[in-house]
């Protein structure tokens, strides 16, 4: 069993709906996740804040907007006249519920259930598609199996039992087809995997199933030693490690859902990154397999807030540590860096919903003091301990701007900076100058 999980461009248009089901149409037995048409999951959320906001008018011409987008697709994706009919009907169905929000008080549980119409209506549709083109396969509805518990951490004996069941239900197919992104919570109202989360359904997925591989179809040839957004002259890097993607992915490499590493991790399936504009390309592997060269990547993660913490209580004392941790792990909120010196102790957090509470406790233990508006720079590569001088191309790439932490040793295969987001674009292109020199040649 393969997975196949196609993102919002690979799905964004009639055409390339059209390219995907060729694409999926092969002997072998997959399963196939797609996000929502590109662009869908933005107007969603946006519908959600006029709603938020009260702006019924607002949020009525959105929806109107949005539903004529939808009636375009249906009449570009079929052939026959009735199937234009049963799309325009799915598309009616999946608006009419957005309408029925307009009155009333929303709520966030309301909002998950609007934008969880991105997936239901791209899967709906496609599923559509194949059948007018007498493809066999089999709706399987995310909703019924994909699960968090009450931390929002993937229940993972839930979504195997209730996966196995569905797939049991309609065996004997080669494929079957299911929204990412979406779930449902602890209590059983419909939720989400967060941002980009489709990813993590389609590596969730091929865990459950002990896939022999999790591929995510993009819109570009693999994972890019630099972030294409903001640097020119970036390539693909044909193999990564899990450790190495994870490492990327974790910290700002857009083009994977930080949490998709670890499920294939656990079960050694090996991750493929392809682009559905050109199959053809090898696109990137990730696997177990490690394979040593000085720089292979870096990525930039925004939105990170610095806190720094000084207190003479923490000179030659042990247990002050642990003090500070119990502070982030009593308001669930994960650290990303971290780096010491005698008396203070600065660390970084990318979820600042708590930080009013953690700032007033800290502030029993020492002198706090917090920056916001920071990034943390990651580099992958060879830190391995054995060895020597692999490191000096990066101070002398970024000697020009203010660097505020670094943490090194923490990994083998990574190295973080944080500085200022004011300056993560020129550091983003610093970096690719002197550590790739290839991607100057030309
Ligand atoms: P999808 O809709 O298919 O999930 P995303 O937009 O989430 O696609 O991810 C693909 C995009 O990620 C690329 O188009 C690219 O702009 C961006 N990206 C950021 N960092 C990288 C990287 N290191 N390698 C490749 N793409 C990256
Ligand atoms: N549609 C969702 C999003 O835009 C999930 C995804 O694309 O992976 O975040
Ligand atoms: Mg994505």
């Amino acid at each position: 069993m393969k997975i196949m999980k196609f993102g919002g461009t690979s799905v964004g248009t009639s055409e390339r709906m059209r390219a995907v089901a060729s694409l999926i149409n092969t002997e072998e037995k997959k399963i196939v996740v797609l996000s929502a048409m590109s662009g869908t999951t933005n107007a969603l959320i946006e519908i959600s804040s006029a709603l938020y906001a009260g702006d019924t008018r607002e949020a009525g011409l959105r929806i109107e907007k949005l539903r004529s987008t939808y009636y375009d697709v249906v009449n570009g994706l079929y052939q026959k006249k009735e199937t234009k009919n049963s799309g325009k009907s799915i598309v009616d169905a999946h608006f009419d519920y957005i309408n029925g929000f307009i009155n009333g008080a929303f709520t966030r549980t309301q909002e998950k259930a609007i934008v969880a119409r991105g997936e239901l209506l791209s899967t709906e549709l496609f599923h559509l598609l194949l059948l007018e083109q007498k493809i066999s396969c089999a709706l399987i509805p995310a909703l019924n199996f994909m699960r968090i518990d009450k931390y929002g951490e993937p229940d993972i004996y839930y979504i195997e039992e209730n996966l196995r069941r569905e797939l049991e239900k309609q065996s004997g197919l080669n494929i079957y087809l299911t929204q990412g992104f979406i779930c449902r919570n602890a209590f059983g109202e419909i939720d989400n995997l967060k941002r980009g989360g489709s990813d993590y359904t389609a590596s969730l997925i091929g865990a459950a199933l002990n896939a022999t591989e999790i591929q995510i179809w993009t819109d570009i040839n693999g994972f890019h030693n630099n972030d294409p957004r903001f640097v020119e002259k970036t390539f693909p890097v044909r193999e990564l490690s899990f450790d190495e993607a994870a490492e990327l992915a974790y910290f700002g490499a857009k083009i994977l859902h930080p949490s998709t590493i670890n499920p294939a991790r656990q079960k050694n399936i090996p991750v493929r990154l392809k682009n559905t504009m050109d199959p053809d390309d090898p696109g990137t592997i990730i696997s177990q397999n490690y394979v040593p060269k000085d720089y292979k990547a870096v990525a930039a993660k925004d939105g990170i807030t610095a806190i720094r913490i000084k207190s003479y209580r923490m000179l030659m004392a042990y247990g002050f540590l642990r003090k500070v941790f119990e502070i982030f792990e009593v308001y669930r909120t994960p650290i990303d860096m971290i780096t010491t010196s005698e008396v203070s102790v600065s660390l970084t957090i990318d979820n600042p919903e708590n930080l009013p509470q953690i700032l007033k406790e800290l502030n029993n233990l020492g002198h706090v003091e917090v920056e916001e508006n920071q990034s943390i720079i990651c580099i992958v590569g060879d830190f391995r301990p054995e060895r020597s001088g692999s490191a000096p191309e990066i101070f002398e790439a970024l000697n020009t701007l203010p660097i505020k932490m670094i943490a090194y040793g923490g990994s083998p295969y990574n190295l973080s900076i944080l500085i200022d987001t004011k300056n993560k674009v020129r550091a983003l292109q610093l970096l690719n100058e002197h550590l790739f020199p290839e991607t100057n040649e030309n």
